[in-house]
């Protein structure tokens, strides 16, 4: 697993306006059918509404087991997860969108209005002709200062690299400003400085290099990924 990967799959889950919910039905079968997550930032967690009285809710009270499944084009992105259901107000009138008053006769404080979040746990895809199967677990384990997969990086093999954390930041094709920079602020990754991106992890992330990152972005995506749910 790659960063690419990773925040193609975040771009795919964003731009989606439907997706396919799985949920464990009474007989213990799956049971999908199609929703509309609220303003999704990626795959680590994903928001929709459905009624209090219907089946998604009903079957997620009894098995919280769910899963979604993002399409576009050739490329799906699947997340297996838990689902929890949330009547508080203030999550209520944080994900309202208008056009639910048409299912919400009450509007955001109709008791049937309720908001589901979906957190990930492993995620499987098909992006642009490559797989990869990973857990957020192994995401979330820092493995560089700049956000990059040291796990799933190529030349860790070809190069002899035991990865940026192993190499304090000097691997095999010399020594990182990135690193370099993360450790002299005292930080483990970029994720925890209050610049990020800066200029040089800029420069990494988002140049025209062929090992910047497609789509650019990408490892800065990662550090502020694991800067947000530190482990
Ligand atoms: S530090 Fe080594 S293993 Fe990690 S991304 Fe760089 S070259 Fe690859
Ligand atoms: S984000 Fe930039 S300034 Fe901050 S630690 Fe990383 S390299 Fe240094």
């Amino acid at each position: 697993m790659n960063v690419n990967i990773f925040e193609k799959a975040n771009r795919i889950v964003r731009s989606s306006d439907a997706a396919y919910f799985g949920v464990i039905d009474e007989g213990g079968f799956p049971s999908v059918s199609a929703v509309s997550p609220v303003k999704p930032e990626g795959i680590l967690e994903v928001y929709f509404t459905t009624n209090l009285g219907g089946n998604k809710a009903t079957r997620l009270q009894k098995c919280n087991k769910a899963s979604f499944c993002f399409r576009e084009g050739g490329s799906n992105v699947t997340l297996v997860g838990t689902a929890e259901i949330l009547t508080d107000q203030e999550t209520k009138s944080k994900y309202w969108l208008d056009w639910f008053k048409d299912h919400y006769a009450g509007g955001v404080t109709d008791p049937s209005y309720i908001v589901v979040k979906f957190t990930t746990n492993r995620v499987s895809l098909w992006i642009d002709n490559e797989g990869a199967e990973f857990t957020v677990g192994d995401l979330l384990a820092v493995q560089s200062c700049c956000g990059l997969l040291c796990d799933g990086c190529s030349y860790k093999e070809s190069h002899g690299c035991a990865g940026c954390i192993a190499v304090g930041g000097k691997p095999f094709w010399g020594e990182c400003p990135v690193a370099a920079c993360c450790h002299g602020k005292g930080y483990v990754h970029c994720g925890e400085c209050a610049d990020i991106p800066c200029d040089i992890l800029n420069e990494f992330s988002c140049g025209e290099d062929e090992h910047s990152d497609k789509p650019a972005g990408a490892r800065i995506a990662v550090c502020k990924a694991w800067a947000a749910n530190k482990r």
